[in-house]
Protein backbone atom coordinates (compact mmCIF):
# COMPACT_ATOMS: atom_id res chain seq x y z
CA UNK A 1 0.00 0.00 0.00
CA UNK A 2 1.20 3.38 -0.53
CA UNK A 3 0.99 6.14 2.03
CA UNK A 4 -2.10 7.33 0.97
CA UNK A 5 -3.60 3.97 0.44
CA UNK A 6 -5.64 2.89 4.07
CA UNK A 7 -7.85 0.33 4.94
CA UNK A 8 -11.75 1.07 5.57
CA UNK A 9 -14.70 -0.04 7.25
CA UNK A 10 -17.67 0.02 5.10
CA UNK A 11 -18.00 -2.59 2.75
CA UNK A 12 -18.68 -6.35 2.29
CA UNK A 13 -18.15 -9.21 0.31
CA UNK A 14 -21.00 -10.32 -2.49
CA UNK A 15 -22.28 -13.41 -3.17
CA UNK A 16 -20.22 -13.46 -6.70
CA UNK A 17 -17.08 -12.85 -5.51
CA UNK A 18 -16.94 -9.11 -5.65
CA UNK A 19 -16.89 -6.41 -2.62
CA UNK A 20 -19.62 -4.10 -2.49
CA UNK A 21 -18.74 -0.08 -0.90
CA UNK A 22 -21.46 0.43 1.42
CA UNK A 23 -20.71 3.54 1.93
CA UNK A 24 -22.98 5.79 -0.10
CA UNK A 25 -25.96 4.91 -1.67
CA UNK A 26 -24.24 3.75 -5.27
CA UNK A 27 -23.15 0.64 -3.69
CA UNK A 28 -20.60 0.09 -6.51
CA UNK A 29 -19.80 -3.30 -6.73
CA UNK A 30 -15.70 -4.37 -7.55
CA UNK A 31 -13.87 -6.45 -9.13
CA UNK A 32 -10.03 -6.61 -8.26
CA UNK A 33 -8.14 -3.36 -8.64
CA UNK A 34 -11.47 -1.70 -9.61
CA UNK A 35 -12.53 1.66 -8.62
CA UNK A 36 -15.45 2.91 -7.41
CA UNK A 37 -17.88 5.64 -9.09
CA UNK A 38 -15.70 8.39 -7.03
CA UNK A 39 -12.34 7.09 -8.30
CA UNK A 40 -10.96 7.31 -4.85
CA UNK A 41 -12.06 3.81 -2.91
CA UNK A 42 -11.12 0.76 -4.46
CA UNK A 43 -11.05 -2.77 -4.15
CA UNK A 44 -7.40 -4.07 -2.96
CA UNK A 45 -7.77 -7.94 -2.28
CA UNK A 46 -10.91 -8.51 -0.42
CA UNK A 47 -11.55 -5.09 0.70
CA UNK A 48 -12.03 -1.75 -0.11
CA UNK A 49 -9.24 0.97 0.25
CA UNK A 50 -9.30 4.93 0.50
CA UNK A 51 -6.68 5.85 -2.19
CA UNK A 52 -6.48 9.43 -0.63
CA UNK A 53 -5.32 9.59 2.62
CA UNK A 54 -3.62 12.80 4.14
CA UNK A 55 -3.85 14.08 0.30
CA UNK A 56 -5.59 17.33 -0.67
CA UNK A 57 -5.88 19.60 -3.81
CA UNK A 58 -4.53 22.59 -1.90
CA UNK A 59 -5.86 24.65 0.91
CA UNK A 60 -7.16 28.14 1.67
CA UNK A 61 -8.59 30.07 3.93
CA UNK A 62 -12.65 31.47 3.44
CA UNK A 63 -14.99 33.57 5.09
CA UNK A 64 -16.93 31.07 6.77
CA UNK A 65 -19.81 32.49 5.32
CA UNK A 66 -18.51 31.22 1.90
CA UNK A 67 -19.54 27.75 2.69
CA UNK A 68 -22.36 29.01 3.00
CA UNK A 69 -23.05 29.00 7.00
CA UNK A 70 -24.18 32.48 8.04
CA UNK A 71 -25.23 31.03 11.48
CA UNK A 72 -21.80 29.59 12.68
CA UNK A 73 -19.41 31.77 14.36
CA UNK A 74 -20.07 34.46 11.79
CA UNK A 75 -17.14 36.71 10.27
CA UNK A 76 -14.55 33.80 11.08
CA UNK A 77 -11.71 32.39 8.71
CA UNK A 78 -12.20 28.59 8.19
CA UNK A 79 -9.29 26.33 6.32
CA UNK A 80 -10.72 24.70 3.69
CA UNK A 81 -9.53 22.00 1.64
CA UNK A 82 -10.84 19.17 -0.58
CA UNK A 83 -9.38 15.79 -2.28
CA UNK A 84 -10.58 14.50 -5.26
CA UNK A 85 -13.02 12.61 -7.14
CA UNK A 86 -17.08 12.50 -5.73
CA UNK A 87 -19.64 10.24 -5.50
CA UNK A 88 -22.29 12.42 -7.48
CA UNK A 89 -22.08 13.06 -11.40
CA UNK A 90 -24.03 16.16 -11.39
CA UNK A 91 -24.19 18.17 -14.57
CA UNK A 92 -23.58 21.31 -13.60
CA UNK A 93 -20.68 21.06 -11.15
CA UNK A 94 -19.23 23.77 -10.02
CA UNK A 95 -15.76 22.25 -8.96
CA UNK A 96 -15.58 19.23 -11.82
CA UNK A 97 -11.55 20.14 -11.77
CA UNK A 98 -11.41 18.51 -8.95
CA UNK A 99 -14.38 16.62 -8.45
CA UNK A 100 -13.92 14.10 -11.70
CA UNK A 101 -10.05 14.55 -11.15
CA UNK A 102 -8.23 11.42 -12.11
CA UNK A 103 -4.94 12.94 -11.50
CA UNK A 104 -4.57 13.19 -7.30
CA UNK A 105 -1.09 12.03 -7.63
CA UNK A 106 0.37 14.73 -9.45
CA UNK A 107 -2.08 17.11 -8.41
CA UNK A 108 -2.13 16.64 -4.37
CA UNK A 109 -0.55 18.33 -1.18
CA UNK A 110 0.63 16.09 1.49
CA UNK A 111 -0.87 16.68 4.97
CA UNK A 112 -1.42 14.45 8.32
CA UNK A 113 -4.38 15.26 10.19
CA UNK A 114 -2.04 17.04 12.94
CA UNK A 115 -0.27 19.04 10.33
CA UNK A 116 -3.91 20.56 9.18
CA UNK A 117 -5.18 20.95 12.77
CA UNK A 118 -1.71 22.85 14.24
CA UNK A 119 -2.14 24.93 10.63
CA UNK A 120 -5.70 25.59 11.24
CA UNK A 121 -4.51 26.75 14.91
CA UNK A 122 -1.76 29.08 14.18
CA UNK A 123 -3.12 30.59 11.27
CA UNK A 124 -6.23 31.36 14.07
CA UNK A 125 -8.92 29.45 12.10
CA UNK A 126 -11.93 28.45 14.13
CA UNK A 127 -12.81 25.58 12.07
CA UNK A 128 -11.77 23.53 9.42
CA UNK A 129 -13.82 22.71 6.01
CA UNK A 130 -13.73 19.68 4.04
CA UNK A 131 -15.23 21.43 1.02
CA UNK A 132 -14.56 21.56 -3.15
CA UNK A 133 -15.25 18.09 -2.87
CA UNK A 134 -17.37 15.43 -1.17
CA UNK A 135 -15.71 14.76 2.20
CA UNK A 136 -18.40 11.86 2.25
CA UNK A 137 -16.00 9.39 0.14
CA UNK A 138 -12.98 10.36 2.10
CA UNK A 139 -14.63 10.33 5.52
CA UNK A 140 -11.56 8.06 7.34
CA UNK A 141 -9.55 11.00 6.51
CA UNK A 142 -11.79 13.94 7.69
CA UNK A 143 -12.84 12.70 10.54
CA UNK A 144 -9.40 11.51 11.64
CA UNK A 145 -8.78 16.02 10.97
CA UNK A 146 -12.25 16.67 12.38
CA UNK A 147 -10.36 14.89 15.71
CA UNK A 148 -7.34 16.53 15.32
CA UNK A 149 -8.75 19.60 15.22
CA UNK A 150 -11.34 19.13 18.04
CA UNK A 151 -8.10 18.43 20.48
CA UNK A 152 -7.03 21.91 19.61
CA UNK A 153 -10.76 23.26 19.89
CA UNK A 154 -10.89 24.14 16.51
CA UNK A 155 -14.69 22.58 14.70
CA UNK A 156 -15.20 20.79 11.96
CA UNK A 157 -17.31 21.61 9.13
CA UNK A 158 -18.47 19.52 6.44
CA UNK A 159 -19.82 20.85 3.02
CA UNK A 160 -21.46 17.76 1.13
CA UNK A 161 -24.79 16.63 -1.16
CA UNK A 162 -25.75 14.54 1.95
CA UNK A 163 -25.63 11.41 -0.38
CA UNK A 164 -24.41 8.63 2.15
CA UNK A 165 -25.88 5.66 4.07
CA UNK A 166 -27.13 5.01 7.23
CA UNK A 167 -24.27 3.48 8.63
CA UNK A 168 -21.24 5.30 7.62
CA UNK A 169 -23.51 8.34 8.12
CA UNK A 170 -23.74 7.88 11.69
CA UNK A 171 -20.26 7.10 12.32
CA UNK A 172 -19.04 9.97 10.04
CA UNK A 173 -21.42 13.02 11.69
CA UNK A 174 -20.08 12.05 15.35
CA UNK A 175 -16.69 13.91 14.23
CA UNK A 176 -18.75 16.98 12.47
CA UNK A 177 -19.66 20.14 14.32
CA UNK A 178 -21.64 22.14 11.56
CA UNK A 179 -22.38 20.89 7.81
CA UNK A 180 -23.70 22.81 4.33
CA UNK A 181 -26.01 20.16 2.82
CA UNK A 182 -26.45 20.75 -0.77
CA UNK A 183 -30.05 20.04 -1.76
CA UNK A 184 -29.88 20.02 -5.48
CA UNK A 185 -33.34 19.77 -6.27
CA UNK A 186 -36.51 18.57 -4.90
CA UNK A 187 -37.51 15.85 -7.95
CA UNK A 188 -36.12 12.52 -8.41
CA UNK A 189 -36.33 13.13 -11.96
CA UNK A 190 -33.83 16.27 -11.47
CA UNK A 191 -31.31 14.01 -9.42
CA UNK A 192 -31.48 10.87 -11.75
CA UNK A 193 -30.96 12.78 -14.68
CA UNK A 194 -28.77 15.59 -13.92
CA UNK A 195 -26.73 14.52 -10.81
CA UNK A 196 -27.05 11.14 -11.69
CA UNK A 197 -28.19 9.94 -8.31
CA UNK A 198 -31.51 9.59 -6.11
CA UNK A 199 -33.12 12.36 -4.10
CA UNK A 200 -34.40 10.14 -1.46
CA UNK A 201 -31.07 9.20 0.55
CA UNK A 202 -30.51 13.00 0.49
CA UNK A 203 -33.91 13.51 2.50
CA UNK A 204 -32.83 10.62 4.77
CA UNK A 205 -29.65 12.59 5.83
CA UNK A 206 -31.57 15.87 6.65
CA UNK A 207 -33.53 13.87 8.87
CA UNK A 208 -31.07 11.96 10.56
CA UNK A 209 -29.33 15.32 10.77
CA UNK A 210 -32.27 16.95 12.83
CA UNK A 211 -33.67 14.31 14.72
CA UNK A 212 -30.65 12.22 15.68
CA UNK A 213 -27.66 14.52 15.86
CA UNK A 214 -26.49 18.15 17.43
CA UNK A 215 -24.98 19.20 13.91
CA UNK A 216 -25.37 22.64 13.37
CA UNK A 217 -26.58 22.82 9.54
CA UNK A 218 -27.49 25.00 6.69
CA UNK A 219 -29.32 24.06 3.24
CA UNK A 220 -27.74 24.96 -0.61
CA UNK A 221 -30.36 25.19 -3.56
CA UNK A 222 -28.35 26.19 -6.45
CA UNK A 223 -31.03 27.35 -8.74
CA UNK A 224 -30.46 26.70 -12.39
CA UNK A 225 -32.89 28.02 -15.15
CA UNK A 226 -35.25 25.83 -16.55
CA UNK A 227 -33.97 22.75 -14.37
CA UNK A 228 -34.87 23.23 -11.03
CA UNK A 229 -36.23 26.69 -10.30
CA UNK A 230 -39.70 26.52 -10.85
CA UNK A 231 -42.46 27.76 -8.59
CA UNK A 232 -43.68 24.40 -8.10
CA UNK A 233 -40.62 22.54 -7.17
CA UNK A 234 -39.22 25.83 -4.65
CA UNK A 235 -42.69 25.41 -3.19
CA UNK A 236 -42.64 21.40 -2.61
CA UNK A 237 -39.10 21.83 -1.36
CA UNK A 238 -39.04 24.81 1.10
CA UNK A 239 -42.66 23.28 2.84
CA UNK A 240 -40.69 19.90 3.30
CA UNK A 241 -37.98 21.78 4.80
CA UNK A 242 -40.32 24.06 7.38
CA UNK A 243 -42.78 20.52 8.04
CA UNK A 244 -39.57 18.34 8.31
CA UNK A 245 -36.55 19.89 9.53
CA UNK A 246 -38.66 23.12 10.86
CA UNK A 247 -38.25 26.92 10.90
CA UNK A 248 -35.06 27.48 11.59
CA UNK A 249 -33.22 25.42 9.03
CA UNK A 250 -31.41 28.50 7.04
CA UNK A 251 -31.86 28.25 2.93
CA UNK A 252 -29.15 29.20 0.62
CA UNK A 253 -30.62 30.03 -2.99
CA UNK A 254 -27.38 30.87 -4.94
CA UNK A 255 -26.87 31.25 -8.82
CA UNK A 256 -26.17 28.90 -11.06
CA UNK A 257 -23.09 30.07 -13.72
CA UNK A 258 -22.60 27.70 -16.82
CA UNK A 259 -19.98 24.58 -16.10
CA UNK A 260 -18.70 21.53 -16.78
CA UNK A 261 -21.62 19.91 -19.18
CA UNK A 262 -24.15 22.53 -18.63
CA UNK A 263 -23.15 25.22 -20.77
CA UNK A 264 -26.12 25.28 -22.34
CA UNK A 265 -28.09 27.09 -19.44
CA UNK A 266 -27.99 31.07 -18.51
CA UNK A 267 -26.98 32.60 -15.32
CA UNK A 268 -29.39 32.37 -12.88
CA UNK A 269 -30.87 35.88 -12.87
CA UNK A 270 -31.11 37.77 -9.33
CA UNK A 271 -34.76 37.62 -9.67
CA UNK A 272 -34.91 33.99 -9.79
CA UNK A 273 -33.02 34.05 -6.53
CA UNK A 274 -35.76 36.62 -4.78
CA UNK A 275 -38.07 34.69 -5.59
CA UNK A 276 -37.11 31.34 -4.33
CA UNK A 277 -36.32 33.38 -0.88
CA UNK A 278 -39.93 35.04 -0.75
CA UNK A 279 -41.75 31.40 -1.55
CA UNK A 280 -39.40 30.48 1.23
CA UNK A 281 -40.25 32.94 3.69
CA UNK A 282 -43.90 32.25 2.83
CA UNK A 283 -44.10 28.78 3.75
CA UNK A 284 -42.26 29.33 7.06
CA UNK A 285 -38.74 29.14 6.58
CA UNK A 286 -37.16 32.26 9.10
CA UNK A 287 -33.72 32.51 7.63
CA UNK A 288 -33.59 32.36 3.43
CA UNK A 289 -31.24 33.81 1.78
CA UNK A 290 -29.53 34.94 -1.68
CA UNK A 291 -26.00 33.32 -2.79
CA UNK A 292 -23.55 34.53 -5.45
CA UNK A 293 -25.22 37.92 -6.49
CA UNK A 294 -25.13 41.06 -5.25
CA UNK A 295 -28.23 41.20 -2.58
CA UNK A 296 -27.61 42.46 0.82
CA UNK A 297 -30.59 42.56 1.42
CA UNK A 298 -31.44 39.20 0.77
CA UNK A 299 -27.55 38.21 2.26
CA UNK A 300 -28.27 39.80 5.82
CA UNK A 301 -29.95 38.34 8.90
CA UNK A 302 -33.25 39.12 10.57
CA UNK A 303 -34.94 38.26 13.42
CA UNK A 304 -37.62 36.24 13.48
CA UNK A 305 -38.88 37.95 16.33
CA UNK A 306 -38.78 41.39 15.85
CA UNK A 307 -37.65 41.37 12.21
CA UNK A 308 -34.39 43.78 12.83
CA UNK A 309 -31.68 43.41 11.27
CA UNK A 310 -28.84 41.61 13.18
CA UNK A 311 -25.84 40.60 11.31
CA UNK A 312 -25.85 42.81 7.88
CA UNK A 313 -23.86 41.15 5.11
CA UNK A 314 -22.78 41.88 1.53
CA UNK A 315 -21.27 39.39 0.02
CA UNK A 316 -19.38 37.82 2.74
CA UNK A 317 -18.58 40.82 4.63
CA UNK A 318 -20.75 41.81 7.77
CA UNK A 319 -21.66 45.05 8.55
CA UNK A 320 -24.00 45.87 11.63
CA UNK A 321 -24.14 42.96 14.11
CA UNK A 322 -26.74 43.19 16.35
CA UNK A 323 -26.65 39.91 18.59
CA UNK A 324 -25.61 39.21 21.67
CA UNK A 325 -22.09 36.82 22.04
CA UNK A 326 -24.50 34.08 22.25
CA UNK A 327 -27.21 34.67 19.60
CA UNK A 328 -29.70 36.64 20.66
CA UNK A 329 -31.27 39.78 19.07
CA UNK A 330 -30.30 42.72 21.02
CA UNK A 331 -33.81 44.34 20.51
CA UNK A 332 -35.88 41.70 21.64
CA UNK A 333 -33.95 39.17 23.30
CA UNK A 334 -35.15 36.39 20.78
CA UNK A 335 -32.57 33.70 19.86
CA UNK A 336 -31.00 33.16 16.16
CA UNK A 337 -30.54 29.62 16.09
CA UNK A 338 -26.99 27.99 15.41
CA UNK A 339 -23.40 28.42 17.00
CA UNK A 340 -22.60 31.50 18.41
CA UNK A 341 -19.34 32.08 20.83
CA UNK A 342 -18.81 35.91 21.38
CA UNK A 343 -17.89 38.76 19.12
CA UNK A 344 -18.30 38.00 15.41
CA UNK A 345 -14.60 37.43 13.82
CA UNK A 346 -13.41 39.94 11.18
CA UNK A 347 -11.68 37.88 8.61
CA UNK A 348 -14.29 39.87 5.70
CA UNK A 349 -14.21 38.46 2.25
CA UNK A 350 -11.00 37.74 1.59
CA UNK A 351 -9.63 34.34 0.09
CA UNK A 352 -5.92 33.15 1.42
CA UNK A 353 -4.24 30.42 -0.21
CA UNK A 354 -2.14 28.83 2.41
CA UNK A 355 0.74 26.25 2.16
CA UNK A 356 0.72 23.93 5.17
CA UNK A 357 4.22 24.04 7.32
CA UNK A 358 4.32 28.08 5.38
CA UNK A 359 2.04 30.24 6.87
CA UNK A 360 1.22 33.01 4.46
CA UNK A 361 -0.68 35.03 7.29
CA UNK A 362 -1.09 35.28 10.85
CA UNK A 363 -4.67 36.55 12.15
CA UNK A 364 -5.52 37.13 15.67
CA UNK A 365 -8.63 39.29 15.19
CA UNK A 366 -12.05 38.32 17.47
CA UNK A 367 -12.89 35.82 15.57
CA UNK A 368 -10.43 33.65 16.96
CA UNK A 369 -11.53 34.77 20.65
CA UNK A 370 -13.26 31.71 22.74
CA UNK A 371 -15.76 32.81 25.34
CA UNK A 372 -14.13 31.47 29.09
S1 LIG B 1 -18.24 5.90 -1.81
FE1 LIG B 1 -17.41 5.64 -3.90
S2 LIG B 1 -16.93 3.45 -4.08
FE2 LIG B 1 -18.26 3.69 -2.29
S3 LIG B 1 -20.34 3.31 -3.07
FE3 LIG B 1 -20.00 5.52 -3.15
S4 LIG B 1 -19.22 5.95 -5.21
FE4 LIG B 1 -19.02 3.74 -4.87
Amino acid sequence: MSRSTVATRHWHLTEDGRVQCDVCPRACRLHEGQRGFCFVRMRQGDAIVLTTYGRSSGYCIDPIEKKPLNHFLPGSPVLSFGTAGCNLGCRFCQNWDISKSREIDTLAHEASPQAIASAASELGCRSVAFTYNDPVIFMEYAMDVADACRERGIKAVAVTAGYMSAGPRAEFYRHIDAANVDLKGFTGDFYHRVCLGRLDPVLETLEYLKAETGVWFELTNLLIPGANDSDAEIDAMTRWVAERLGPDVPVHFTAFHPDFKMLDRPHTPPETLARARRIALGNGIRYAYTGNVHDPAGQSTYCHRCGGLVIERDWYRLGAYRLTGDGQCVTCGAPVPGVFEGPPGTWGRRRLPVQLGRPAVRYSGPGRDRRP
